[in-house]
């Protein structure tokens, strides 16, 4: 067994030791002027995070829970919705808009693909009486490695009127989204990913329309009804009790996020997207996204014909404690994934790269030790 661990997965993510410390400090009464400080100051970088003036909320859930607030914030049963599925992600809000009864318009892509922004606006203009009211998509399609394109979608959505509904959560910090200037109405983000500090809490952020449309929304809610949270949010508290320990890592993770600067942020994301791209190719291995939509915050790896995914990732696990995600749905089996994103950087992807070659040729791919390794330096050099 390996004695060191190298988490390479698209959440949860490695956190910093100084955010970690940062958690380990003592409860506090999350309704005194001292919580009201921190939340201030996380709600601040959220803020920032999403380039919004508009509220953003943080509830005490993983980030599926955001995207459930979403969807039960702003939409009554038996509204048409288009759900854009490019992978299981958004396979998941097709099953959340099925359990509170939404009347659904799918359209689903080919795995490792990205959606096409012309598609839903042709699907938008068909839609003459106004009858969809929300579009619901995802920035970054975790299980399969694509970025969407965000802006363009989100123009379309515009022209029709309808809700923009956005799961951002690994895609957040890892590439541009502007919340505000692109339109964004409901935008679901979560804190294990690129925010560098553990599950626990999610976020979403509500424009004017969004609430709006909550004033008019008759789904049934409770915990994650964003009303609540409102008007808790106006004292600098939570309607129920926060993760306290989460909001006191993000202060710190925060500061460091912010004096690294948003730019450099999706520059470093890029480039170690682009690192493992070069290296994943210099293997032989294949690439499940094409270039012009590959995430810069996870890799979706296709082994060659003969190589187990599974066995490889173990024994990646075992023999160095490099630790890869594997397939979700279809794809389990069939491809493994490197996370790249939070605090992640340029040595990690070496790191990784290293494992991968020998697990590889001891597997009997035909790999040239150091090939990949050298494909990567060319990258981060
Ligand atoms: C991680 C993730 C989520 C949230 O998953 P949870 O397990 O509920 O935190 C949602 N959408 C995407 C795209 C993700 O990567």
């Amino acid at each position: 067994m390996a004695l060191k661990q190298y988490l390479l997965i698209p959440g949860p993510t490695p956190v910093p030791p100084e955010v970690l410390s940062a958690m380990s400090h003592p409860m506090i009464n999350h309704r005194s002027s001292d919580f009201k400080t921190v939340m201030t100051e996380v709600t601040e970088g959220l803020k920032w995070s999403y380039q919004t003036k508009n509220d953003v909320y943080i509830l005490t859930a993983s980030g599926t829970g955001a995207m459930e607030a979403a969807i039960i914030n702003t939409l009554s049963p038996g509204d048409k919705v288009l759900i854009v599925n490019i992978g299981a992600f958004g396979s998941r809000f097709v099953k959340i808009a099925k359990a509170y009864g939404l009347n659904i318009d799918e359209i689903k892509v080919e795995r490792g693909r990205s959606a096409d922004p012309k598609l839903i606006e042709q699907k938008l203009k068909e839609d003459k009486s106004k009858e969809i009211k929300a579009v619901i998509f995802q920035q970054n399609e975790t299980s399969t490695g694509v970025l969407n394109d965000v802006k363009s979608i989100a123009a379309a959505v515009a022209d029709h009127g309808a809700l923009s509904i956005v799961d951002a959560v690994s895609g957040l910090l890892t590439a541009d989204l502007k919340t505000d200037e692109w339109g964004l109405d409901v935008v679901a983000s979560g804190s294990q990913k690129a925010f560098m500090v553990p599950p626990g809490l999610s976020f979403v952020s509500m424009s004017e329309k969004a609430w709006k449309a909550y004033g008019s929304s008759k789904m049934p809610k409770f915990y994650f009804d964003l009303g609540a949270a409102k008007k808790f949010a106006a004292t600098g508290e939570t309607p129920w009790t926060p993760c306290l320990s989460i909001a006191f890592g993000l202060q710190v993770s925060f500061k460091m996020l912010k004096s690294e600067g948003l730019e450099n942020i999706f520059k470093r994301h890029a480039k170690l997207s682009q690192a493992v791209r070069a290296g994943v190719k210099a293997l032989g291995f294949g690439l499940l996204a094409d270039d012009s939509c590959a995430s810069k915050a996870v890799t979706a790896v296709v082994p060659p014909a003969g190589i187990d995914a599974e066995a490889l990732r173990k024994a990646c696990r075992e023999q160095f404690g490099v630790v890869l995600a594997g397939g979700q749905e279809d794809l389990k089996g069939k491809i493994f994934r490197i996370g790249h994103l939070g605090y992640a950087d340029k040595m990690d992807v070496v790191t990784a790269f290293s494992a991968l070659e020998i697990v590889g040729s001891q597997m009997g791919a035909k790999i040239k030790m150091g090939s990949s390794i050298a494909a990567v330096e060319e990258i981060i050099k």
